[in-house]
């Protein structure tokens, strides 16, 4: 006779997810939509709260008797497993929440299926099989592996006549912060190294949602550009931030820069400088003393490296404005600058200011911009030669490693050409600066690949 070995199937080693759903069908329907995802993960439905790895309690806060009976299942199921996740309508009042159950892994509120999610990742992982999932656990990425963009919202409450973003993709909805750092952690895990922050307007992150709370660990967290940085400074990983508008809150992540636990550059399109243009343009957080505060950013994080972008050629803009605009840059010395010629996107407002500027003046406001920033440029990297700085290495070529200061984002600033040996992509070493051009640093590689 032959005994079969026992093996493990991936059914009896998933962890377990057990729910209560109170209220509405429109809960009902949430929490199939939640179980569906979790189920196709492989996760399995546990009969009791007992047996559960995490249970998920979504409540409903319609009337007073409903909070109550919500609030009791919370505490039913904290007391029989402990490791507990709510959701629904009463997920809108954490603070209820939290207050009656401080330990609760993490509230969400109606329809946040994707936080709901995360939050069962974190409290339970879902067992990666390679043989049957179409996806690896960070999700399918374009970018190398070694570095990663962490979208953190979506659409935009500005209104610049330029763009038609908010047409196509409405008003500012932030994703929980929760769902954010989850999915950070997921991407760090899995070996990448940098992430990269995007959104329309990043230090507008979490308005929308009036900086909803979160229980995080052992702490709460805001829905809130800094709470944001803060935790994503915990990871381990380099972290870099685009797309920042200098509302007077950004002030505050300089001192995490500072720290190291961010890195020491900033994304902020400015767009241009004269009033005029920019009032045309109805940029936010636009403001006379922006030079000032380019200023105390460097006192404040002398190491600072300020990227930007700018049009030219905007409808009204005159010789005048041009010419202000020349002389902000000078300025202000910004480290990293992107210029493109205005072109007249199809529904977007500015179209309609007159008079618009003719496309060979356009070309030579481009052409002396561009002048006056590589001059500023050519003379910043040189000030870097002679210098050690952290590098993180993009890819191999005959010629050596090319790789990335803090100062540089992939695909839209400079490199570093590196020389040395055994470093493999995602590598970050110390580089000594021996030369400089425009917009590159080339440098010789001193030590074996450094830890984030
Ligand atoms: S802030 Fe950016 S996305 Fe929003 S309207 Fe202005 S240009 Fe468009």
């Amino acid at each position: 006779m032959t005994v079969k070995k026992k093996t493990n199937t991936r059914e009896e080693t998933a962890p377990t997810v057990g729910v209560v759903s109170l209220g509405c069908p429109k809960a009902l329907v949430d929490s199939e939509r939640i179980l569906t995802q979790l189920r196709s993960e492989g996760y399995q439905l546990s009969p009791s709260y007992e047996g559960a790895d995490v249970v998920i309690v979504n409540t409903c806060g319609f009337l007073d008797s409903a909070k109550k009976e919500s609030l009791e299942a919370i505490g039913e199921a904290m007391d029989a497993n402990g490791k507990v996740i709510v959701t629904g309508c009463m997920g809108a009042e954490p603070e209820t929440i939290m207050k009656a159950y401080p330990k609760v892994l993490a509230v969400t509120g109606p329809h946040q299926y994707e936080a709901v999610v995360s939050a069962v990742h974190d409290a339970a992982p879902p067992i990666h099989d390679p043989y049957v999932d179409l996806v690896p656990p960070q999700g399918i990425k374009l970018t190398p592996r070694h570095y990663a963009y962490l979208k953190i919202s979506e659409g935009c409450n500005n209104r610049c006549t330029f763009c038609i973003i908010p047409k196509l993709r409405g008003d500012l909805v932030s994703r929980p912060i929760i769902q954010v750092l989850a999915e950070a952690e997921r991407l760090v895990k899995a070996g990448v190294k940098e992430i990269l922050v995007i959104s329309q307007d990043t230090s507008a992150y979490g308005i929308d949602m009036k900086y909803q709370a979160y229980p995080w660990k052992n702490r709460t967290i805001r829905t809130k550009f800094i709470d944001l940085c803060r935790e994503l400074g915990e990871l381990g990983a380099w972290v870099r931030l685009h797309y920042v508008y200098p509302y007077p809150h950004v002030d505050e992540v300089f001192g995490l820069m500072n720290e190291g636990k961010v890195l020491p550059y900033i994304d902020i399109p400015f767009q241009h400088a004269s009033p005029n243009v920019l009032k045309n343009m109805r940029r936010p957080a636009h403001q006379e003393k922006t030079l000032e505060r380019i200023h105390d950013w460097r006192r404040m994080c002398p190491d600072l490296t300020i990227r930007s972008t700018f049009i030219v050629g905007f409808p009204g803009e005159t010789d005048a404005d041009f010419e202000f605009l020349l002389d902000w840059m000078k300025e202000a010395q910004l480290d990293r600058v992107g210029c493109f010629k205005y072109e007249a996107v199809g529904g977007a407002k500015a179209n309609e200011i007159q008079p618009a500027v003719p496309e060979e003046v356009k070309e030579e406001r481009w052409h002396r911009f561009m002048q006056v920033q590589q001059a500023i440029s050519t003379a910043k990297l040189k000030a870097k030669v002679g210098r050690t700085l952290p590098v993180i290495i993009d890819e191999l070529t005959e010629n050596g490693y090319i790789g990335r200061s803090s100062a540089d984002a992939p695909e839209i600033d400079g490199t570093v050409h590196v020389t040395g040996k055994g470093l493999k992509q995602g590598d970050i070493v110390n580089v000594k600066i021996t030369k400089s051009d425009e917009y590159d640093l080339f440098g010789k590689a001193q030590s074996a690949a450094i830890a984030v």
